[in-house]
């Protein structure tokens, strides 16, 4: 059953390749039923962001009316990359399934591996320099969240 449903993420790939896509596909399975799927549309969608992945676990979220997907199960055709990684955390997806790996997507002109290394870096220290600046308005926001009593916890 997982293998049959990862087909589909790597059929999905080729197909999305066809389309104008990138060579990624993923699927949102809830109760053996696929909820949404989509390929990779970075660059027909101008979207760095729309990753198979992130796509289909946008429209899942949407088609199931809920910000969390934890009776989901993503199946994608290759590793997550780290954006990826903190989508499916963030949606609280059940589990993952990929077919090929990161060093696989590397080959082919993927390779996330700097985002990797970039995490555990201090923030000043990554090569995308990220600057903190002492505001006394900062934590404003989170004492707004924190008076809000009407707020849906994520
Ligand atoms: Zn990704």
């Amino acid at each position: 059953m997982h293998a049959d449903f990862l087909r589909q993420a790597v059929e999905l790939a080729c197909d999305n390749v066809a389309n104008g896509g990138g060579p990624f596909g993923a699927l949102v399975v809830k109760d053996q039923c696929v909820t949404a799927s989509s390929g990779n549309r970075v660059t027909p969608n101008l979207d760095p962001t729309a990753h198979a992945e992130v796509m289909a676990i946008r429209l899942a979220c949407q088609r199931l009316g809920d910000f969390q997907l934890t009776d989901c199960t993503l199946y994608t055709s290759c590793e997550p990359c780290p954006m990826c990684l903190g989508a499916i955390y963030w949606a609280r997806l059940q589990s993952v399934y990929f077919a090929c790996n990161r060093f696989d997507a590397a080959a082919a002109g993927f390779d996330d591996s700097f985002i990797y290394d970039e995490i555990p870096k201090l923030p000043a220290e990554r090569s995308i320099t990220m600057h903190y600046i002492d505001l006394a308005a900062a934590v404003s926001p989170f004492q707004a969240w924190s008076r809000l009593e009407s707020k849906i916890r994520y």
